[in-house]
């Protein structure tokens, strides 16, 4: 093995890290991905009858309130000023989503002020004491208990089929929720989507001379030259990918759900008026429909074509592709018996969503990349000090 650092995954994580270690250090970086193209989640792709940009695992949408991250980044993209807002069909009725004034107002065919709608949630959520301990208790908390069941109840039987109450609080903590008429998605001081393309961004991240990616090679492969067995111990390591499958499910599994994804042209020029519409009614199997051509209303796209794409949840099994944590109160067990392994592998920096089973966005997963770098990378490489835990 010739090069001084070996990434597994070429997700923004990894990439982050690749480039830092390149451009920074003079590094000579190997990346690997098991995928046949770079990029990980947010890898985006141009839709060939109709040119329009097709996010293949979900829309992906950038937002930050990191000073540095946002600086960063910036480095290898513009960003439109694209902000995201999102619809919910609730028993054949569209309800803006996160839930602000007017969902409110809508839903109770009112019109409250701030304040009253603020009692009114109050009143709802009344037969709540104490402090809320998990996902439907938090949920009831911030909205009460009819605005739970209209949007929040269905959407996230279909999106997690795990009972609200084994689920963390942080997950619906996501979510905004407004006392004004403010119908955006994200609360960040930054948002947009790269002008050229997420791909076109990956790509120049990829982009230095130190950097070698190699695409269709599995870490547990090994037929593969940068297999687990033959690099660990003699090369330093970034481990991106899942955390339990590195030490072969010995703790067992992590639970993940997975998405299935249905992409269709349609000869209209416009599907949904809008670019994401969530189903909260669960006689809909589908969580969302994304429709992509929205995403870039400043492209010349054509008038009478469009892209959707129907997205479906389900458990993951080996096979599939991890997405999301489920992070039960067993895979938090899990993850610290996880913990603890990864101290016995000296060489090895465990990151990103699948190596730290974190519901991580883009800008956390960019900014957890950057503190890597800074607390255990650029130690490491400029003065021999040893890599402290393991990230995980
Ligand atoms: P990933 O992008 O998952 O990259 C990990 C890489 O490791 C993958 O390319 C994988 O192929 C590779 N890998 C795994 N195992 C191996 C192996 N054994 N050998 C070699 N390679 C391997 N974030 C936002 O900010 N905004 C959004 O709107 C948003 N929407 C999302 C929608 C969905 C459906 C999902 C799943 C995520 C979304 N995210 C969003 C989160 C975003 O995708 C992540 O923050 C980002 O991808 C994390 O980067 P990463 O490098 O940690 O992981
Ligand atoms: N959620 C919901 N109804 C909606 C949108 C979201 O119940 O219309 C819940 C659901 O449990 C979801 C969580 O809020 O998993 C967080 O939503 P977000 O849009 O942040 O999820 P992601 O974009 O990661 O899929």
């Amino acid at each position: 093995m010739t090069a001084d650092l070996l990434i597994v995954g070429s997700g923004f994580f990894g990439l982050t890290i690749a480039d830092r270690c390149a451009r920074e250090l003079g590094l000579q970086v190997q990346v690997i991905d098991r995928r046949d193209h770079l990029g990980g989640n947010a890898y985006t792709e141009v839709e060939p009858e109709t040119g329009i940009e097709v996010h293949r695992y979900g829309a992906h949408l950038f937002h930050t309130s990191n000073q540095r991250v946002w600086d960063y980044v910036n480095q290898f993209t513009d960003f439109t000023p694209y902000q995201h807002r999102v619809y919910t069909t609730y028993r054949g009725e569209v309800f803006s989503m996160p839930i602000n004034l007017g969902t409110i107002n809508q839903f109770n065919r009112s019109a409250f002020t701030p304040a009253e709608a603020r009692a009114w949630v109050a009143e709802q959520a009344s037969m709540l004491t104490g402090e809320p301990a998990n996902f439907e208790e938090k949920a009831i908390s911030l909205i009460g208990q009819p605005l739970y069941e209209a949007f929040i109840k269905g959407y996230t039987a279909k999106q997690w089929q795990t009972d609200p109450r084994e689920l963390s609080a942080e997950i619906i903590s996501r979510l905004p929720v407004r006392y004004t008429y403010d119908n955006r998605y994200f609360s960040d001081t930054y948002e947009g989507l790269p002008v050229d393309g997420y791909t076109a961004w990956l790509e120049r991240m990829a982009d230095h001379p130190n950097i070698t990616v190699t695409l269709e090679a599995d870490f547990f492969d090994e037929t593969q030259p940068h297999h687990k067995a033959a690099t660990v111990g003699q090369v330093p390591i970034v481990y991106t990918g899942p955390v339990d499958r590195y030490f072969d499910f010995a703790h067992g599994d992590l639970s993940w759900r997975t998405l299935d994804f249905e992409t269709e042209v349609l000869p209209v020029g416009d599907f949904q008026g809008t670019t994401v519409m969530n189903y909260a009614d669960t006689d809909i199997d589908y969580t969302r429909i994304h429709e992509f051509r929205h995403f870039h209303p400043e492209r010349d796209y054509p008038a009478d074509k469009t892209v959707i794409m129907r997205e479906f949840s389900r458990f993951a099994e080996h096979s599939d592709e991890p997405y999301y944590p489920i992070n039960t109160p067993q895979d938090r067990e899990r993850l610290l018996a996880y913990r603890e392994l990864a101290k016995g592998e000296a060489d090895v920096l465990f990151g990103g969503r699948l190596g730290t089973y974190q519901y991580l966005d883009m800008h956390m997963a960019i900014g957890s990349a950057l503190s890597m770098y800074d607390n255990k990378l650029a130690p490491h490489f400029r003065d021999g000090k040893a890599f402290a835990d393991h990230g995980l």
